[in-house]
């Protein structure tokens, strides 16, 4: 029976017996015989049977082995033509395995899997390895059923494949039998991408090596992702597959692996249910997937938040006024591009710009880059381009309904849905679906049926204007640093303010800017612009001891430290502080130094004002509250 000790010489007092049964019979036999030196307990991890939960036994036995140490040279070298992602896969996990790489062992004593194709002569011991069904019928004189697929004519499995034997062509009087090995399922893995194809006996023209990529998760290092690359490079002398997406694992809300013990899985159907199975694949895409994530209804609707629900709101804006106005594709003359006004052009060069920057990340297999550059994209779409653009649809200020400012805003935006429809599709595929349905299908019959047969988008080329891209790029870090600096003092974006100044040394930051001066009022809610170039006017930086800290250290000389700290350019010293995380004063007994812990630096700003800035640029807005205001 399972798990009984043999009834082999010397071992017949114990022959029948479980083989944790006969641990204390085996003791009490040595201890009989004088050769038992000592005997204790200790705990330590064992193996366990994972389904009934059993002891079990390792214990030497013959297996059949590929010889991969053999051509473990090339093994290496070929690795390092895989890319990687992440990249250190390569040469560490990956790499270290292939460095200590052991024999393959290839057989399995079992009865379910692959039999392994070798037939043994129980007399002289002659084997043969048989490789196609073909050589099966040849050499063992069987006749070739008319289906090899129909169980009832052939089945290649056990035990039927252990009924095909014949005699020994080597002795002449055995019979040549299969051994009773099957292969490991993981040969069956490595073997996918011909053994799908039936290659070599069919479909040699879909055959392909290597693949363009695959993608797994982590812990396939020593699995798929190696038997893939042995079999590819011992049978094709290739690499099994060109490009490598490995995944990291999926934990729980908190990080913690999810375990049936702790009763923390989140079920992904569940989770669809909740948020749909587009917002679940944004997720995964926005998130690094290469690292190991959280997982949680809440953190995939977040997501979602962020991306899907702006997307959705931009796409009934746009529907919405469409219709309200009856604009359709192509219904109103659009001037040419140079023609049309500023933030449609600028939303169309930014278009441009997704287009190549998603092209350029999918093809390096960048996909978190990939879904977040159109995430941002989608914030300028919301938050700049539509917000600034109300007006013109609602076609207000005296323009016309179908003055060239609306005209132009409609095809713009139009634009931008329909090709950051077929953007989203590998990201979002049911969304981008729908999109493609509203905003294509709805307008003409001559389309593909669905996005994912479009055509990638492929920006036009022609369409340039580097001032606009850096002065808006500029106008939006102004207002970024602006609104920052009335948060910082509790100044609501819509109370008035008299003035902004904007230093900066940078002097061609102000003729990008200039042409956008209405809208930078309009965005940071001033009356005026200026220009100055000397941030110490604006704001200075303060050294001041701690004096918990110094106190102890300098005792009686303390008024003095205080002293030259406060006299000293208090701008050098936090510059000084910064670059060597300490500050030198001169006392009267020479210089001492004060490290960062023993020194707090303050930003000090002129009176009146509200700041903000960063290392080029600083927004200094007037604070001060007149009755005009
Ligand atoms: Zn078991
Ligand atoms: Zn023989």
């Amino acid at each position: 029976a399972e798990g009984t000790v043999r009834n082999l010489p010397g071992l017949e007092a114990f022959a029948g017996m479980w083989f944790k049964d006969a641990d204390a019979k085996i003791l009490q036999d040595l201890r009989s015989r004088g050769l038992l030196l000592h005997t204790e307990r200790y705990r330590h991890s064992y193996p366990f049977c994972w389904r009934c939960d059993r002891p079990l036994l390792y214990y030497a036995t013959t297996s059949w082995f590929i010889r991969t140490t053999e051509k473990k040279d090339e093994l290496v070298a070929r690795n390092k033509e895989i890319d990687w992602h992440p990249e250190h896969i390569g040469e560490g996990r990956f790499g270290n395995w292939l460095e200590n790489l052991v024999d393959w062992a290839l057989s399995r004593r079992r009865y379910w899997g692959t039999p392994l194709p070798v037939w043994r002569c129980e007399e002289c011991r002659h084997q043969t390895v048989i490789g196609s069904y073909e050589e099966l019928f040849a050499a063992s004189g069987r006749e070739r059923p008319a289906d090899l697929y129909d169980p009832g004519q052939f089945n290649p499995h056990r035990p039927y494949i252990d009924e095909v034997t014949w005699p020994c062509p080597a002795c002449g009087s055995g019979t040549l039998k299969r051994v009773e090995e099957v292969i490991d399922a993981w040969f069956d893995s490595g073997a996918m991408p011909f053994a799908q194809h039936h290659y070599p006996f069919e479909n040699r023209e879909l055959f392909r090596v290597p693949a363009d990529f695959i993608s797994e998760a982590v812990d396939q290092t020593r699995g798929w992702f190696y038997t893939l690359h042995a079999l590819g490079v011992l049978l094709f002398d290739s690499v099994a597959f060109k490009t490598c997406i490995v995944l990291g694992h999926v934990n729980d809300e908190q990080g913690r692996k999810m375990s049936k013990r702790l009763g923390n899985v989140v079920d992904p159907m569940g989770v669809i249910e909740e948020t749909g199975a587009d917002a679940l694949r944004w997720y995964f895409c926005v998130n690094n997937p290469e690292q190991n994530s959280r997982f949680s209804a809440r953190l995939v609707r977040e997501a979602a938040q962020g991306f899907l629900l702006p997307l959705w709101n931009a796409l009934s804006f746009f529907t919405i006024y469409a219709n309200l106005d009856g604009w359709r594709p192509g219904s109103r003359p659009v001037p040419p591009f140079a023609g049309r006004p500023a933030l449609d052009r600028w939303i169309l060069l930014r278009l441009d710009r997704l287009a190549a920057d998603t092209t350029r990340h999918l093809e390096g297999y960048s996909l978190t880059e990939a879904a977040r550059s159109l995430e941002e994209f989608l914030d300028d779409l919301t938050n700049w381009y539509i917000r600034r653009s109300r007006a013109r649809f609602w076609a207000a200020d005296g323009e016309p309904a179908d003055g060239p400012g609306k005209a132009s805003a409609y095809a713009a935006l139009y634009e931008v849905l329909t090709t950051l429809t077929r953007l989203i599709a590998p990201f979002t595929p049911f969304v981008a679906e729908v999109l493609h349905e509203n905003l294509v299908r709805s307008q003409r019959d001559d389309v593909p049926e669905s996005v994912h047969l479009e055509d990638w988008p492929e920006p036009p080329g022609d369409r340039r204007d580097e001032a606009l891209e850096t002065g808006m790029a500029a106008v939006q870090r102004i207002v970024r640093l602006g609104h920052a600096a009335r948060n910082t003092h509790g100044l609501k974006t819509r109370q008035p303010l008299a003035a902004v100044t904007l230093v900066t040394a940078n002097e061609s930051l102000r003729p990008l800017v200039e042409p956008y001066a209405g809208l930078l009022e309009d965005e940071l809610n001033v009356k005026e612009i200026h220009w100055a170039a000397d941030r110490t006017q604006y704001v200075h930086h303060e050294v001041k001891p701690i004096f918990p800290k110094t106190g102890p250290r300098f005792g009686k000389r303390m008024p003095e430290v205080k002293k030259a700290l406060d006299t000293g350019d208090g701008d050098a010293l936090a510059a000084e502080l910064e670059r060597t995380a300490k500050v030198t004063v001169q006392l009267a007994a020479g210089p001492e130094e004060l490290s960062a812990e023993e020194v707090e630096v303050r930003l000090v700003e002129r009176p009146g004002t509200a700041t903000q800035g960063d290392r080029e640029l600083l927004v200094a807005l007037e604070t001060e509250l007149t009755p005009e205001l």
